[in-house]
């Protein structure tokens, strides 16, 4: 056996786990195809419930005191969250970059072999063992468990065969870093056809976010060019933000899928692998950060021995009931963001409960992960 535990995909969710695995006493090995980690912009929300687990961990150090927003949103309702029973009220701002770079740092220097620019490509389940290689020529490796922590799209839980029933994305937002533009902050603003979301970072560039009612979703193998980011936010806005430099582009859409088990034998899945959603609110990190930290602990009782019967099992029985709650709050989210005029008068109608502090407390406990013992 080359590891107990072989985690597929070092992102923030492998990389929790990796250091997970090993405070639990686990060998572990992470295979990561990228050489070097992403430079790319995407998620930027601590929920208080990660908070206090990176608090627990000793993480909170590296990261210092984010920018804390106590003022979230509900489907764009905003929400407030500085009444939440945490010592982390609010949504903390940190680059995922960040955090993964912390992560790394932290289970590394436990002790998880992470080995960059190895992408699997087969995984094989035999008896007593999981092995997974990658293309021609790489040596395969063998463990006792295999965990796919490879993202949307995620391999290995295509090469074992797990069910990811839902549904494709039927409306879409366009989004780019642009520096040198001068806009307006916008939360979420809507306009007659379509939304548009503008915030502008410390250092200058702002993002922009825009949504066309009506318009068709485009099966992309590219991300947008900054052109068509730019007609559609004239489209909607009526600014002219073209001679804007982009540094990032991407769209993203409100696709939500839910894998039908998160273990299968001597396969597991966690994060985006096991569930894909729109990225609102930022639920979607703090989601994976939380089935890894479920999971971290349970397996690695179970690779030293140390395991009762069902504890493995435990994992996909809470956290796969937690998975479907939080993907139908995020399309909940989705609709009242994203509708049209259609949505105006339930959007009206939640802006006045969600002033009862039940019911900002219950939307706030999902949110910020905190209604989970
Ligand atoms: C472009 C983009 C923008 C996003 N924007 C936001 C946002 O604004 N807000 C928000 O909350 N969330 C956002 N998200 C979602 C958020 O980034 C994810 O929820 C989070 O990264 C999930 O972490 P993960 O570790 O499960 O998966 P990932 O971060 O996707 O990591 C998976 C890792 O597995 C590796 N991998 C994949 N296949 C293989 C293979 N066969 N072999 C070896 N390695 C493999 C990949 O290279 C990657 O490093 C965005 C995601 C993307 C992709």
């Amino acid at each position: 056996m080359d590891a107990q535990v072989v985690i597929v995909g070092a992102g923030p969710v492998g990389l929790m786990l990796a250091g997970e695995l090993r405070l639990g006493g686990a060998e572990v090995t992470l295979l990561e195809r990228l050489p070097a980690p992403t430079t790319e912009s995407r998620a930027s929300t601590l929920h208080a419930r990660t908070m206090e687990i990176f608090d627990q961990r000793g993480l909170l150090d590296s990261v210092g005191t984010p920018p804390n927003q106590g003022m979230g949103h509900f489907g764009g309702l905003p929400l407030d969250l500085t009444g939440l029973a945490t010592p982390y009220p609010g949504q903390w701002k940190v680059p995922q970059t960040r955090i993964e770079a912390l992560l790394q740092r932290w289970a590394v220097g436990l002790g998880a072999d992470l080995r960059r620019g190895y992408d699997v490509r087969s995984l094989t389940v035999a008896e007593g063992h999981v092995e997974v290689a990658g293309p021609e020529g790489t040596d395969p490796l063998r463990a006792a468990y295999v965990v796919g922590c490879d993202g949307e799209d995620s391999s290995v839980r295509r090469l074992a065969g797990f069910g990811f029933p839902g549904r494709d994305a039927s409306r879409e937002l366009l989004r780019a870093d642009v520096a040198g533009i001068d806009v307006p902050d916008r939360r979420f603003e809507r306009f007659p056809n379509g939304l548009a979301i503008a915030s502008r970072r410390p250092d200058g560039v702002t993002r922009v976010m825009v949504h066309e009612l009506g318009r068709p979703v485009r099966r992309r193998v590219e991300e947008p060019s900054f052109s068509e980011v730019a007609k559609a936010w004239e489209r909607v806005t009526g600014e002219d933000i073209s001679g804007g430099t982009p540094i990032w582009l991407n769209a993203f859409g409100n696709a939500s899928r839910l894998a039908e088990r998160y273990r299968d034998g001597r396969v597991l899945l966690a994060g985006d692998a096991a569930h894909q959603q729109m990225p609102v609110g930022g639920q979607a990190l703090n989601l994976g950060l939380q089935d890894a930290v479920n999971l971290g602990w349970k397996l690695a009782a179970e690779v030293t021995g140390r395991a009762q019967e069902g504890l493995l099992d435990s994992y996909h029985d809470e956290r796969h009931a937690v998975g479907r709650r939080v993907l139908s709050n995020i399309e909940a989210q989705a609709l009242l963001l994203l509708g049209g005029d259609e949505v105006d008068a339930i959007r009206a109608v939640l802006a006045e409960l969600i002033e009862f502090p039940t019911v900002r407390d219950r939307l706030a406990g999902v949110i910020s992960g905190l209604d989970i013992r």
